[in-house]
């Protein structure tokens, strides 16, 4: 076998060991090629499932926390989904396939234009990247069925619970960023917000306002 199926392997191991078991998740990330989401040096541990510096001193997540959280937003093909934290755009990548329409954005807009034109090559047609500040949702396109948090929130934002439908799901990482943080999963009932706590995390932090560079 070449050490890229090995790799691989080895990828989609550490993916299930850390409780992805989700086959839907399992063979979209086996599809999408973690190395192009990150640049120079950092592309040989694309497989390693550890999280790796991107650009404007950010970073792409570990990949089991990307399963993970992916799996805790339970997703349906038709479902429509915000992302907040683009990023490199792998995160968004791997929502792509599992949902119907994908809005993503980041407060970086260097790191909004190379996830653009990244995902854009990838000809997935159903992401739209957006430069702004995500704590404020996206009104004009809301109510989303998921959103995705991808940077840790002192609390859940206010703007982004009132853009969640009824019986929506919003997975967000909680607590000060120099911290373990905790992740969870929020969803909207009829009657108020069900608030269940996953797993300790570490992200960076959610911050208001347009980036400057
Ligand atoms: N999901 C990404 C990793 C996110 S890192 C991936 O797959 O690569 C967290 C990102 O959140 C950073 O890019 C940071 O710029 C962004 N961010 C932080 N605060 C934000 C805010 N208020 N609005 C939008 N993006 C924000």
């Amino acid at each position: 076998m070449s050490s890229e199926a090995e790799r691989k392997m080895q990828f989609l191991y550490s993916l299930r060991s850390k409780g992805v078991n989700d086959n839907r998740i399992l063979s979209v990330m086996e599809k999408i090629d973690r190395s192009d989401f990150v640049r120079g040096i950092f592309r040989d541990r694309a497989y390693e499932d550890m999280p790796l510096p991107i650009a404007c001193g950010q970073t792409i997540s570990q990949p089991s926390i990307v399963g993970m959280m992916t799996q805790a937003l339970d997703l349906h093909p038709r479902h429509t989904v915000l992302e907040v934290g683009t990023g490199s755009g792998y995160q968004a990548a791997v929502l792509s396939h599992l949902a119907r329409r994908v809005w993503t954005i980041d407060r970086h807009k260097r790191l909004s234009m190379d996830a653009r034109r990244l995902l854009e090559g990838m000809n997935l047609t159903n992401v739209t990247v957006i430069t702004g500040d995500g704590s404020f949702g996206l009104p004009d396109q809301a109510p989303f069925d998921r959103i995705l948090v991808t940077a840790a929130a002192e609390d859940p934002p206010g703007p982004l619970l009132a853009q969640l439908r009824e019986g929506g799901i919003m997975v967000v990482p909680v607590g000060q960023s120099d911290t373990v943080q905790s992740l969870i999963k929020v969803t909207r009932l009829a009657e108020g917000f069900d608030y269940e706590q996953l797993r300790p995390v570490r992200f960076v932090p959610l911050v208001e306002g347009l980036a400057q560079d």
